[in-house]
């Protein structure tokens, strides 16, 4: 099984390694790049470094920039007028120097579009690479990000929210990828903090939802998406 995005924890890295799993983990930030170098040691995972939205004011490209020569993904990077009120013109700044970065180097991204999906799209549209969509969960747009997207990482909410059910039912399932965005992200969407029984929901709504057995292709898109990083 895998879990394409998510934020580490103690408590999550004991299951990770527990259950065997594969997944790429977030690093924001040098101290955290920097606490999962000896995580490493213990258990392979892949990881991505970028500077989320909600820290676009506080941390900067070029402090950043050592760990991107280090990493093999870009992310999670975007625009948020949600759920963070950082000035909208920082964020933007910061994303597009991320993006550019990416596309120079091909280093797949990780995005996160909240509220500001319409803008988003039309800035990646700009930069040539492989994306990947964490936890889109809005119901407009879908078929314009469908046609430039690779990829779609599907959370805990799958079932519950709408727009989150709405994609899944959409979207081709050789695009689809599941991703828990961390023990706090599991229990905000289902007031739960079991990390593989929320993988095992994740999986069986989405086989409702396709009608099919689901498991096999999802780890397989997962791994082509390895191979392409
Ligand atoms: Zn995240």
């Amino acid at each position: 099984m895998h879990d394409a995005h998510f934020h580490m924890s103690k408590e999550l890295f004991d299951l990770f390694k527990e259950n065997k799993m594969k997944g790429i983990c977030n690093v924001d930030s040098v101290e955290e790049y920097e606490c999962i170098q000896s995580l490493l040691k213990e258990y392979p995972f892949e990881f991505s470094v970028g500077i989320h939205p909600w820290k676009a004011d506080q941390i900067n490209f070029e402090e950043m920039k050592p760990l991107f020569s280090k990493t093999k993904f870009i992310g999670e990077i975007g625009l948020d007028n949600t759920w963070c009120d950082v000035d909208l013109d920082v964020q933007r700044r910061v994303f597009i120097q991320q993006l550019e970065f990416a596309s120079k180097y091909q280093k797949p991204v990780i995005l996160h579009v909240k509220g500001m999906e319409q803008e988003a799209l039309n800035l990646i549209k700009r930069y040539k690479n492989t994306y990947i969509v964490h936890w889109y969960s809005c119901l407009d747009f879908l078929k314009e990000y469908d046609e430039v997207v690779d990829y779609f990482t599907v959370g805990p909410s799958v079932g519950i929210d709408e727009a989150v059910t709405n994609l899944v039912k959409n979207v081709d399932v050789h695009k689809l990828l599941l991703e828990s965005d961390g023990i706090d992200a599991i229990e905000w969407a289902i007031q739960s903090r079991d990390y593989l029984k929320m993988f095992n929901h994740s999986i069986e709504q989405i086989n409702e939802i396709k009608q099919m057995d689901c498991t096999d292709i999802l780890d397989q898109n997962f791994n082509q998406l390895l191979k392409r990083a």
